[in-house]
């Protein structure tokens, strides 16, 4: 009899999972409780697979074999916690995914860094001639990439809702960028949670397999150091020479790993920052591992082009900078983007506030910032947290306005970036939205 098996969830990760059960011989039923964007029930039909919206039916759902969830659903939603309490297996889609490709897996999580880094060790690998597939959580999800085209690696950037139902997942190289409180709604509250979520991206590696992580992560270390992993450990570092591993060292890459040297000056790279530097060096570590020419690496990492709104520089307008980094949805990357920066900055933050903790940013506003522009409908807890700290501080709802104040305060040699450390829902339908719309506001000042 065929097996019959329910996707929870009919987004990208969703639609890619019913094609592939599909494909795989399965009984494939897919409910979402929302509205499927047309393009996928479109698919869905063409494919022949059933599909609800607007509600999940129970009974039909708990008759299930096998339940592959999309990442926005909590794992404490009821309908989930009777699914286990029957015993029926939940799984995510990249465990789904897994079960079907040969390919050797480089797996790729982080709080922040997970799409510049994928992108990066794609096009690394890519250039290189590698017969590799790029997806996850950006592009196709990883079942829809299975299900069309068999590779021999795919580079996967994964979150930690993909992780969180993993069984026998196993990449053959993960790399951990970094973890700092994020999402903390999803995981009760509790850091801990989180991180060890983020840690089963080694749950299933062993000796065989590769594990590159950010040296200086406090939260790494102790991890390490209660699990003690049978995997190979490659370490990236900004501030240590290590005689195996990647580092920088006087604004060079350097990398030795397993007998191959690389070494390439930072400056050279079309991304900037602290944080792409640990961002390329674990792309290094993937190319590195897989044995590719170091002169091939040299040249991927200089025809890179970064998706936008990562610190996107924009236009320069009377000597002021623009950048747009509209990605930079947590106070974390605020702190990398800031520490990119030599010159006076004019800030523009601010938007949905996840709980956020401004005390990591503090000194860098006050070296670097010399006037704030708070952009969200609820200005007060960024307005109250800076006010004294930063010599000015103006509050708006409109993007065009906040621009104006940015070329108002600013002299040549400034910067104006738009690096939130908020979600961006209260103004705009998403941050790409509020990039794209940060950018028309900017190209309004060219004469
Ligand atoms: P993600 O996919 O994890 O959200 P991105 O590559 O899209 O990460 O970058 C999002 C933002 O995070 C960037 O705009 C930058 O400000 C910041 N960032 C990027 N890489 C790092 C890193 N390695 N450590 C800390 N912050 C980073």
């Amino acid at each position: 009899m065929q097996k019959k098996v329910t996707i929870l969830g009919g987004g990208e990760s969703g639609a890619g999972a019913a094609i592939l059960a599909k494909s795989k011989g399965f009984e494939v039923f897919l409910s979402d409780k929302g509205q499927l964007h047309q393009k996928y029930a479109d698919i869905l039909n063409s494919e022949n697979i059933p599909f609800e919206q607007g509600q999940h039916s129970e009974e039909r759902i708990l008759g299930s074999d096998l339940v592959i969830k999309s990442p926005g659903i909590p794992d404490k939603v009821p309908l989930i916690v009777a699914l286990k309490e029957k015993g029926i297996p939940v799984i995510s889609e990249i465990e789904f995914a897994s079960r079907y490709t040969d390919a050797k897996l480089i797996a790729i999580t982080g709080s922040n860094g997970k799409t510049t880094t994928t992108l990066l060790t794609y096009h690394l690998l890519k250039t290189a001639g590698l017969n590799v597939g790029l997806a996850g959580n950006i592009g196709d999800s990883f079942a829809w990439a299975v299900a069309e085209k068999q590779f021999d690696y795919y580079v996967l950037e994964i979150s930690s809702f993909q992780l969180d139902n993993i069984v026998d997942f196993h990449p053959y190289i993960s790399v951990l960028l970094n973890i700092t409180p994020d999402h903390l709604d999803r995981y009760g509250y509790d850091f801990q949670n989180y991180v060890d979520s983020k840690f089963n991206i080694i749950r299933n590696q062993t000796a065989a397999d590769y594990f590159i992580y950010y040296k200086e992560s406090e939260v790494i270390q102790n991890e390490l150091g209660k699990r003690k992993p049978a995997v190979g450990k490659v370490e990236v570092s900004l501030d240590n020479a290590l005689a195996s591993g990647s580092y920088l060292e006087n604004g060079e890459l350097i990398s030795n790993i397993n007998g191959h040297a690389f070494a390439q000056a930072l400056g050279e790279l079309p991304i900037k920052g602290p944080h792409n530097a640990i961002n390329a060096l674990s792309a290094i570590s993937v190319a590195q591992l897989l044995g590719i020419d170091a002169g091939k690496i040299s040249d991927g990492l200089k025809s890179f082009t970064n998706a936008p709104h990562r610190l996107e520089q924009v236009e320069v307008i009377g000597g002021v900078t623009y950048i747009n980094d509209s990605k930079a949805t947590n106070v974390d990357s605020v702190f990398y983007a800031l520490g990119s920066f030599e010159q006076p900055v004019i800030l523009i933050a601010g938007g949905v506030d996840k709980g956020n903790d401004y005390s990591q940013i503090e000194e860098l506003v006050r070296n670097k910032v010399k006037g704030l522009i708070v952009l969200g409908k609820d200005p007060a807890k960024l307005e109250n947290y800076f006010s004294g700290k930063v010599p000015q501080i103006y509050a708006t709802e409109d993007v065009q306005d906040a621009v104006n104040k940015g070329r108002e305060w600013g002299v040549p040699g400034d910067i104006v970036l738009l690096s939130p450390a908020c979600a961006s829902f209260d103004l705009f339908k998403n941050y790409e939205d509020r990039g794209d719309q940060f950018k028309a506001a900017v190209r309004t000042l060219i004469q």
